[in-house]
């Protein structure tokens, strides 16, 4: 049989043809040598490999080496790979010629799936709902019959609450996985590596948070299915300084590492609406986040022209500041954009709506270079990838593709953070100031935005609302005049 070739987000048993099937497996040490990632992201990619080729034992071929290439070279077998995930690495294993390349797993969709719907499009646009229910239909999860289940399709206007008045949700902490004797190696590693100069990381070491195995993977949903997903649709969008985890799954590593089946995930999240567990609202909005907006931001990747990755149509030249690229979150006043930074520094991971309505509107106020902000998010997240972080920076985050993503941006003052968090209170800014020593920098910075781009936006229809607000501002030349003063600087 076939050697087969896993690359490290290619863990889980769906990647074998047979459970006896021999494995290649290559730790390129270049990866982390070329680009500073987060130390957490380091030690759950490394772990979750290492733990798979022991679980494998004798099954297993591990190779330790600068690069792919140079492992490659030393592999004398015929070899077989799923289709890997970043159109370099696909580059890579059809270069070399010799390699069997299967079609990639790990998706819910097929390729030919996602094909055949784009072109039932005709002209019409891609969007993400229309996928959405074509592959629920498609599955036959969360139907009755021809029908959705509830007789709705979306549940968004029952979800999106804002925060309770509670400091927290009030739902039991997720199960965090226990590290063992592997771990300690990947650690004393990195500390290694790290002290002889060779890699450096961003953020903060801790305890992995993030599941590594099958075992923790299955372990965390579980749980996630029994304790928190009744809670996940009310308040999905909302904010808490003193909850992180809210009721979010935190299953984008384990899923982006390939140790949970998309399906095996919704067809449980279903199980547990069909027994009374939870709520349609909330199984519904979690389903819509699996098989729907993952799956389009995984095909879209690939259907996209590859000069996509660098689209800049709102033309933002500006470069990170260093306070924002090394996570110097106590250098920050501004209390939802500190929270978020400290999130990403101490645990590589902060939910959907503090990476999209906090450090994304803020990188897209400010005019950073998009690319740049899709590399800072690759390299600072564990669960970034190369799929997964394009469509999602560079179209959804930073509207940069022009509209292809999102039909709007996702730019937004401080009333919308003071309505989905309890951030504001304690922050020395007010929300409602736009100029003086108070001035929201999210609210002053979202004039700032539209009057930058009043002439890219103008032919969007969802923009000239927003954009007529511009001229009723009296104010706008010491908005302006205060904020170029700002630039870079830490708020
Ligand atoms: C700027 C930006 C960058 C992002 N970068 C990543 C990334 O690198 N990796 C990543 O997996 N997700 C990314 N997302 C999507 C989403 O924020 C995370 O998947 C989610 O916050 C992970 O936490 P969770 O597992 O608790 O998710 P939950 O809130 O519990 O959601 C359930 C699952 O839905 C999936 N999902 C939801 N939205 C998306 C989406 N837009 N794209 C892909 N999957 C989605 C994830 O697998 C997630 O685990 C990004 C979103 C934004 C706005
Ligand atoms: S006042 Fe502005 S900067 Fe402060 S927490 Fe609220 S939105 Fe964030």
């Amino acid at each position: 049989m076939t050697r087969r070739w896993l690359f490290g987000d290619q863990l889980g048993p769906h990647f074998l043809d047979r459970a006896d099937q021999p494995v290649l497996m290559v730790e390129a040490r270049g990866v982390l040598v070329r680009r500073r990632f987060h130390r957490a992201k380091a030690q759950l990619v490394l772990s979750a490999m290492r733990h798979r080729a022991a679980k494998l034992g004798d099954q297993c071929v591990y190779v330790r080496a600068d690069s792919y290439g140079e492992a490659l070279d030393g592999i004398a077998e015929p070899l077989s790979v799923c289709h890997p995930t970043s159109r370099a690495a696909l580059r890579l294993v059809q270069g070399r010629g010799d390699i069997e390349v299967l079609p990639a797993r790990g998706f819910a969709t097929s390729t030919d799936d996602f094909d055949r719907w784009v072109r039932s499009r005709g002209r019409r646009r891609l969007l993400m709902e229309d996928f959405y229910r074509d592959t629920r239909r498609r599955l036959e999860i969360l139907m009755d019959g021809e029908a959705p289940a509830g007789g709705r399709w979306n549940y968004d206007a029952d979800n999106r609450e804002p925060p309770p008045r509670s400091a927290s949700l009030g739902v039991p902490e997720p199960a965090w996985p226990t590290e063992d004797d592997i771990d300690a190696e990947v650690r004393h590693d990195l500390d290694r590596w790290e002290r002889d100069g060779q890699v450096a990381f961003l953020g903060s070491d801790g305890p992995r948070r993030f599941a590594a195995t099958r075992g923790e993977s299955l372990a965390g949903f579980n749980d996630f299915i029994s304790h928190r997903l009744p809670g996940f649709g009310p308040h999905e969008d909302a904010m808490l300084s003193a909850d992180p985890w809210m009721a979010h799954s935190l299953l984008s590593a384990p899923l982006n590492l390939g140790l949970l089946h998309p399906i095996e995930v919704v067809t449980r999240a279903e199980d547990a609406y069909r027994s009374g567990q939870a709520p349609l609202a909330s199984v519904e909005g979690f389903i819509r986040q699996v098989i729907g907006w993952r799956e389009f931001v995984w095909h879209l990747y690939w259907h996209l022209p590859k000069s996509y990755r660098t689209r800049n149509e709102l033309q933002a030249r500006n470069p990170l500041p260093g306070w924002f690229a090394d996570l110097e979150a106590e250098s920050v006043q501004a209390a939802c954009l500190a929270d978020a930074l400290a999130g990403v520094r101490d645990h590589g991971w902060v939910h959907h709506i503090p990476r999209l309505m906090v450090l994304g509107n803020y990188a897209m106020q400010r005019g950073w270079n998009p690319a740049e902000v899709t590399d800072w998010f690759h390299r600072a997240f564990v669960d970034g990838y190369d799929w997964v972080m394009v469509p999602n920076v560079v179209g959804m985050s930073q509207h940069a593709d022009g509209g292809v993503m999102a039909t709007k941006p996702y730019a937004a003052g401080g009333a919308y953070i003071n309505r989905m968090s309890d951030h504001c209170p304690a922050c020395p800014y007010d929300p409602r100031q736009r100029v003086g020593r108070d001035a929201c920098p999210f609210t002053a910075g979202y004039w700032a935005f539209l009057h930058r781009n009043r002439e890219r936006l103008a032919t969007n229809p969802r923009m000239s609302q927003p954009l007529s607000g511009l001229s009723r501002i009296g104010d706008l030349d010491a908005v302006l005049e205060q904020e170029a003063d700002r630039g870079s600087s830490a708020p």
